[in-house]
């Protein structure tokens, strides 16, 4: 028996809710906040005949700590799950904090601000001390963990797919099929088609600013940094077929590098095609990705925000969206004393998502993450008062949940990746 109070109601938290619905055992109630209640009141609607969760909704600005505070207090939540935006994390932990509440999330902390000129002193060291220069990265959030410690919560970071089920693969290739792990390489693939020139698969705001960053790697100790999309890799990727992909930075490799620090080398790999990379080339080039405000016709106006509302809303490429994806990790490393690699991974696919939850497979493989995620807090398997990431948990009982839940896992003891 156990409250649950979803922050957002947009593709990812949608899937998750979907999912909550299914174990109702565990979720028996619900309560979806987010800064458009007629969003959660239609999403409610269509889950009620279909449940035995109990689904309530509210209006909710999580910008505002206070407004998820009253929240809180009104609806008595055993977990908060933040599945609206990385812009939110803080005030939804301090709001956590004030009310004694576990907390849960798919994506590190970034500003919305990046032009805040508080925020950008800490950036321009951190970019020095640490050698990457990702908006997003961890020192926010894990700064809060002896607040969690201390007041006997759990926060669990990053619980989507990647970051989130990357992650639980490498904690499970550490226990189950290494001695030591040498090398990981992260593959993220999407070879889904929907069909139009140019969209995003989640947030466009996120993604783009993901996508458009230099890229950057772990190796011996030190992030490697790169102009975006200069490493190029070519992949035959189980049930897609070839695709071109290219190292980005991730967040799930600063995690990953702290808690793993025997891993001489951390890569995360994503696809494109050429003509998204044409795309956004172009986009870049005219200013349209920028976050700095610009005055149009006596309004300001943030480029990349306005490009957001032209875009297709990610929700919207569901039904249209064919094909699937692979997502997983190389590993090479050694086993009783012999070289070896490992390859895990899932597939997934768009069409069969919809079918079930009306979501692409991108919003389904985050969803379906966050709700293992929750139930792994709710269930009590992965409770420790502090801060976390996913392989900082025994990977067990998240995989089978997985499996059980729509993500099952593939193995293969012979990938090759062609340097
Ligand atoms: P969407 O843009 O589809 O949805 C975001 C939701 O958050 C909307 O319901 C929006 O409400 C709500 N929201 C935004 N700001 C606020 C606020 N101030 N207060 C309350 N609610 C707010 O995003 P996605 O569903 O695609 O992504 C959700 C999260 O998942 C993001 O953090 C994204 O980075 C992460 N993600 C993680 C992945 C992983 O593998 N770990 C992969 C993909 C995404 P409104 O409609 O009113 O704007």
């Amino acid at each position: 028996m156990s409250r649950v109070l979803v922050i957002g109601c947009g593709g990812v938290a949608s899937v998750a809710i979907h999912k909550c619905c299914q174990v109702s055992d565990v979720f028996t109630d619900l309560c979806i906040a987010s800064r458009t209640k007629e969003k959660c009141d239609r999403l409610a609607a269509a889950l009620a005949p279909k449940t035995k969760t109990r689904i309530t909704t509210a209006k909710v600005d999580a910008d505002h700590t206070e407004e998820v505070i009253a929240l809180i207090k009104e609806f008595k939540p055993d977990l908060v799950m933040n599945i609206a935006l990385p812009y939110q994390d803080l005030t939804i932990m301090d709001a956590c904090l004030a009310c004694g509440v576990n907390y849960l999330d798919t994506a590190n902390y970034e500003p919305e601000n990046t032009d805040d000129p508080a925020w950008r002193a800490i950036y321009e060291k951190r970019c020095k001390e640490e050698g990457f220069s990702a908006y997003f990265d961890y020192s926010w959030q894990w700064a809060y963990r002896e607040k969690f410690e201390k007041a006997g919560l759990t926060a669990l970071l990053g619980c989507g797919f990647d970051p989130g089920v990357t992650q639980a693969y490498c904690a499970w290739a550490r226990k189950h099929e290494f001695d030591t792990i040498d090398t990981i390489d992260i593959l993220d693939c999407n070879g889904g088609d929907h069909g139009y020139a140019f969209a995003t698969n989640f947030n466009p705001e996120i993604n783009l600013r993901e996508v458009s960053a230099p890229g950057s790697y772990w190796e011996n100790g030190k992030w490697v940094e790169i102009p975006p999309m200069s490493i190029k890799r070519e992949y035959d990727f189980d049930k897609v077929g070839h695709k071109d992909m290219y190292l980005l930075h991730h967040e799930e490799i600063e995690s990953i590098a702290k808690n793993m620090p025997e891993v001489k080398r951390i890569r995360f790999f994503m696809t494109f095609g050429q003509s998204y990379l044409t795309h956004m080339k172009c986009l870049e080039n005219v200013g349209m990705l920028s976050t700095t405000p610009v005055l149009f016709e006596g309004k300001e106006i943030v480029p990349i925000q306005f490009l957001k509302a032209l875009l297709p809303d990610p929700a919207s490429l569901g039904p249209r969206t064919k094909g699937k994806t692979n997502i997983g990790c190389i590993f090479t490393g050694k086993k009783d004393g012999k070289e070896k690699t490992y390859y895990i991974y899932n597939v997934c696919d768009h069409e069969a998502c919809y079918k079930e939850v009306g979501s692409q497979a991108i919003s389904y493989t985050t969803g379906v993450p966050a709700m293992c995620g929750a139930l792994m807090l709710l269930t009590g398997k992965w409770n420790k008062p502090g801060v976390y990431t996913v392989e900082q948990f025994d990977p067990d009982p998240f995989l089978d949940a997985l499996d059980q839940y729509g993500l099952p896992r593939s193995e293969n003891r012979a990938p090759e990746l062609v340097e």
